[in-house]
């Protein structure tokens, strides 16, 4: 039998985690990091927010390293996989959206959202899985969205890309176990990051807001660590192909 420490340690293990510049991007490197893994912090381009994630990791003795790469790019999105080098926990979380109804559709955020969201988590598992098949290991997590259930009205194409992103996850789970990868999601619900800071500054939207979380209160991205730590760790070697709401019942 494990100890508890060996049932959730990354010792060994190499994560990247995109869009770990700040919120629960961060909050998920830095877990992974503390629980002994070689991290690789990544924004889209280099910046105050994304040195201070490597300061604050090396602060924590945590090996690791940064890199940039617009993943609206498909060209820095390969650049990203070479830089890499070896991943065994790929932690695909950056996204990006814009409020925007159906008939409010624009090509080019379509075409945005589908590239950063969609199109690079293509990208980075195919760049990634030979050598995880390789080497019988590998942790996929894609972070989703409460909205690739039940999309808010302004947010359809956003939660569009995540309906795909969750298909894609489904896929690898099933096709890869056999590898020794799992792939899981998690759908956030309302988590308290830059993300939403404007949105969460109006008193009545917060009001409307938490009138739909049965917790009767905002998630935080350290909330979200924690559920991804346990999906990369030896504890949660047998979920495979699960979307984990991380809502504070919201959806319920
Ligand atoms: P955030 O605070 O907005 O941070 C976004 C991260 O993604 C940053 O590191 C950013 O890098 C990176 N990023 C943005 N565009 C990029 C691009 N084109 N190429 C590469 N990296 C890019 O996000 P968050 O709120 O922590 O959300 C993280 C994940 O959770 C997202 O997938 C989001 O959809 C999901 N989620 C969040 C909430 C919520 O309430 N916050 C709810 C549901 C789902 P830079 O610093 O360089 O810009």
């Amino acid at each position: 039998m494990s100890t508890l420490e060996e049932r959730f340690s990354l010792k060994g293990l190499r994560a990247l985690v995109t869009g770990s510049s700040r919120g629960i991007g961060k909050a998920a490197a830095m877990l992974l990091g503390e629980a002994g893994a070689e991290v690789i912090f990544h924004g889209s381009r280099s910046s105050a927010k994304l040195e201070q994630a490597l300061a604050e990791a090396k602060a924590k003795g945590i090996s690791c390293e940064s890199i940039a790469a617009d993943l609206a790019s498909e060209k820095e999105c390969k650049g990203l996989i070479e830089k890499a080098g070896k991943v065994d926990l790929l932690i695909l979380n950056a996204s990006v959206q814009a409020y925007m109804t159906a008939e409010e559709f624009e090509p080019t955020e379509f075409e945005r959202e589908y590239a950063v969201n969609v199109r690079s988590s293509f990208q980075l598992i195919q760049g990634f899985l030979p050598g995880m098949k390789e080497r019988n290991f590998g942790r996929i997590i894609t972070i989703g969205s409460v909205n690739q259930y039940r999309p808010s009205p302004r947010l359809v194409t956003y939660a569009g890309t995540k309906a795909a992103q969750n298909i894609l996850m489904l896929d690898i789970a099933k096709s890869c176990a056999s590898y020794g990868i799992t792939c899981n999601n998690i759908a956030p619900g309302v988590i308290t990051t830059d993300r939403n800071e404007k949105a969460l500054a109006d008193p009545e939207t917060v009001k409307k807001l938490l009138s739909c979380i049965p917790a009767g209160r905002f998630g935080t991205a350290e909330d979200c660590a924690g559920v991804i730590l346990l999906l990369c760790s030896p504890a949660g070697s047998y979920m495979n192909g699960c979307s984990i709401p991380m809502d504070g019942g919201m959806l319920l």
